[in-house]
Parts: C-alpha cells; sequence; structure tokens
C-alpha cells in the first residue's frame, strides 16, 4: 500500500518541499538530535500510546464534541456551520495536545525542566499545567506588552507554579518572547526541554506538534457522520503559527473534495506592522530556526506584526502551512480586528460560546464564507480555544452590543 501523506511528510530532514529544516547553532544540534530520536522512540511505543490516550480521556476530557452552530448558520443564511470545540478541551485552548505529549517527552529524555514562549498565555498555561501533572519545573517567557494584555493567564501560570521571564526588546510581544526562550534555553539544555508551542521551529517540532495535534482532526472526521452523512465542505481554522489549522487539517489532507482554510489576521490595515498576514504577505525566509514564509521589514529581518490576537501576531508561519499553500492544498482567508470582535459578540450571544480572539478570526471568515454558500453546504470550523483570557480587553475597547444593564 502506498504511504500515506502524513508517513511521507517531511522528509527525513524535516523539510516539506523546501521549507521547514533545522537551522540551529552547533550547540544545539545535539539536544535537538536527542528529541527527534526520543519521538521517534516513543512514536512507536504502545507504553506512550496508552499514556497518552489515558491523559487524553481521563484529564483532558477528550474528545471534545462538535457542535452545531444553528442559530449563527440562520443568521448567516447560507452554509450549515459547525464548531469543532477545543475550547473544551482542559485549560481552555486546543495547546494542551502537544504539551502533554511533550512533557512525557521531556521525562522519557531524563529533564527536570520545559521552557517555552508564549504569545496570549494559553501555550505557557498549557505547559504549566502538564508539567504540574508530570512533576517537571516550568519556565515561561511572554512578551512585557502580552504580559499586560493576557494578566489572568499571567496569574494562572504563577498559581501552577511557573517562573515567568518578561521579554523586554523589541514589540515586547509573541517574536521576542521565542528569542528570549531560546536563548534561556542554550545554556540550560542539559536539564531542559524547549517545547515549541506551535508548529514551528526547527526539526522535528512542526512534525510532531502536528502529530501530537493531529488528535483533533481524527475525532472530528468520526464526529462529524453523526451529524451529516459527508465530511464537511469546508474546514476553518485560525493560523498563528498553525498548530490548531494542522491538528484539523491532517485528517483530511488526503481528501480533496475538502476544502481547508487557514485564516490570517488582518488587524488594522494591509501595511507592515498593522497585520500579521504572512501567507499572504510574507516571502521565503528563516527565522527561529526553520525555512518557512516570513513577513520582512525593508532590511529582511522579521517585521513588526500587530493582531488583536495575541496568540497569532507572528511574523512566520509553519513550514507545512508555506509548503500546502504552494502545491495548493490549503487556501488563505483573511479577517481583520474588527470582523474577529464582531464575530466574537456574535457567537457570544447567538451560541452561548464566547471564543477566543484568534478562534474568533476563523469565525468571522466562515462566517463571511458561510453567507457566500448555498445552504446545504457545510463548514467546520476549529474554535481553537474560548475567551475567557479576553473579555476585559475586548469589553474596555469595544462596548457590548445591544447591552441590556
Ligand atoms: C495559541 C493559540 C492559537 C494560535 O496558535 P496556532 O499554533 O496557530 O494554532 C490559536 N487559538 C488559540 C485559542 C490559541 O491559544
Amino acid at each position: 500500500m502506498a504511504k500515506s501523506y502524513l508517513e511521507t511528510h517531511p522528509d527525513e530532514n524535516g523539510f516539506f518541499g523546501k521549507y521547514g529544516g533545522s537551522f540551529i547553532p552547533p550547540i544545539l544540534e545535539k539536544p535537538f538530535a536527542d528529541i527527534t530520536q526520543a519521538y521517534q522512540e516513543l512514536k512507536n511505543s504502545p507504553a506512550f500510546i496508552e499514556e497518552l490516550k489515558y491523559v487524553r480521556k481521563h484529564y483532558q476530557g477528550r474528545p471534545t464534541p462538535i457542535s452545531f452552530a444553528k442559530n449563527l448558520t440562520e443568521y448567516c443564511g447560507g452554509a450549515k456551520i459547525y464548531l469543532k470545540r477545543e475550547d473544551l478541551n482542559h485549560t481552555g485552548a486546543h495547546k494542551l495536545n502537544h504539551c502533554m505529549a511533550e512533557v512525557i517527552l521531556a521525562k522519557y529524555l531524563g529533564k527536570k525542566k520545559v521552557i517555552a514562549e508564549t504569545g496570549a498565555g494559553q501555550h505557557g498555561v498549557a505547559l504549566a499545567t502538564a508539567a504540574a501533572y508530570f512533576g517537571l519545573e516550568c519556565e515561561i517567557h511572554m512578551g512585557e506588552v502580552d504580559i499586560a494584555k493576557e494578566h489572568p493567564n499571567v496569574v494562572r501560570m504563577k498559581i501552577l507554579g511557573a517562573k515567568i521571564i518578561p521579554a523586554t526588546h523589541g514589540l515586547k510581544t509573541l517574536k521576542e518572547a521565542v528569542d528570549s526562550a531560546f536563548e534561556s534555553y542554550v545554556p540550560q539544555a542539559d536539564e531542559a526541554i524547549y517545547c515549541i508551542g506551535s508548529v514551528v521551529g526547527p526539526h522535528p517540532f512542526p512534525m510532531m506538534v502536528r502529530d501530537f495535534q493531529s488528535i483533533i482532526g481524527f475525532e472530528a472526521k468520526e464526529q462529524f457522520l453523526e451529524h451529516e452523512a459527508n465530511l464537511p465542505d469546508n474546514i476553518v481554522a485560525c493560523v498563528g503559527g498553525g498548530s490548531n489549522a494542522m491538528g484539523i487539517f491532517s485528517a483530511f489532507i488526503e481528501d480533496e473534495a475538502v476544502n481547508l482554510y487557514g485564516v490570517e489576521p488582518m488587524g488594522r490595515g494591509d501595511k507592515i506592522g498593522e497585520h500579521a498576514a504572512t501567507l499572504t504577505y510574507g516571502s521565503e525566509g528563516v527565522m527561529h530556526g526553520f525555512n518557512s514564509i516570513m513577513l520582512k521589514d525593508e532590511n529582511g529581518e522579521p517585521a513588526p506584526v500587530y493582531s488583536i490576537g495575541s496568540g497569532i501576531d507572528y511574523p512566520s508561519v509553519g513550514p507545512e502551512h508555506a509548503y500546502l499553500k504552494e502545491i495548493g492544498r490549503t487556501k488563505v482567508g483573511l479577517s481583520n480586528d474588527e470582523e474577529a470582535v464582531a464575530a466574537f459578540y456574535k457567537l457570544s450571544q447567538l451560541e452561548g460560546i464566547i471564543p477566543a480572539l484568534e478562534s474568533a478570526h476563523a469565525v468571522a471568515f466562515a462566517m463571511k464564507l458561510a453567507a457566500s454558500l448555498p445552504k446545504d453546504k457545510t463548514i467546520l470550523i476549529n474554535l481553537s480555544g474560548r475567551g475567557d483570557k479576553d473579555i476585559d480587553f475586548v469589553v474596555e475597547n469595544y462596548p457590548i452590543p445591544n447591552a441590556k444593564f
């Protein structure tokens, strides 16, 4: 039997076409080779697979359901909208899917500590949770701007026992947090591993994080058939680094009738520094140890980026997204701040679900797509997380529509 897409991508050097690979200082080559080897061993280990199954079911609360968004569908007046509810995964987003597995891997390698960056704080919270569960130390790097904006998640991480290190250079957001975490990891590589928060970074992370997140797509494929006789016609997910999108896409890549949309944030406009629409406006370049599509400034350096969704304002994108777009398997959708906030309130008021601002970008694009399609078509949105972390910021900056008080 021919090998599947997931078995043949990436190649053994971590390349998806020309994207991906591993561009790291020599001092990190050994630690990353160890991680790659440990992952190959664990992937085929029945004990690891059992442990992961156990924590997913009995700790994380998986499978997460698929909900039919009946009121939102009627409001949009076109295709039927369904939601894959990663907001109901423990800690409120999809991130725990790979964090639990990454911490099991850290333990397998005999490490005492996990280090990571975080944007909105979701990856930090998920990793701090996994570290608490498995009894490891946890160090989280976060931009100062995000620390101020995502206060509840900062408090959660502290309660969970993590150490928070502010990134104070540049724009003080996600990219700077990655810089800071890498710098801290180098001298600690013997006792710690760097748990990257998305399908980005040097090989094997884009592959490993995708594989750990693919549970979303494999669950969804089975569950969707309980609602409809067919696979979804369209799948929509927001793309920052791209882990929740790869998680849901990966089970459907060979189902060519299923359209796959990755939604990028258009922020406040199309000028450099006002958005983080990497696949739309970027070009090939190496950053944070991998080759992909990157947003560049006039000097070819990573450009400043902005989005109201702190978890999706990253100037690069997972190499597999760059590849899948290039071969025409995926399409890019766009939503700006205003559309995301409108979708945030619509989903809350019509469905009783407050989405994360990141996920609201996917909802906003799906609403536009639904309105353009006939009623017998279907759209499955990956609702990557819940919006509790965003409520204060949103209500302070955007008045609640139809507020009754
Ligand atoms: C982190 C995060 C994202 C963005 O990360 P991806 O790797 O692109 O999925 C999206 N939604 C939520 C809720 C997040 O926490």
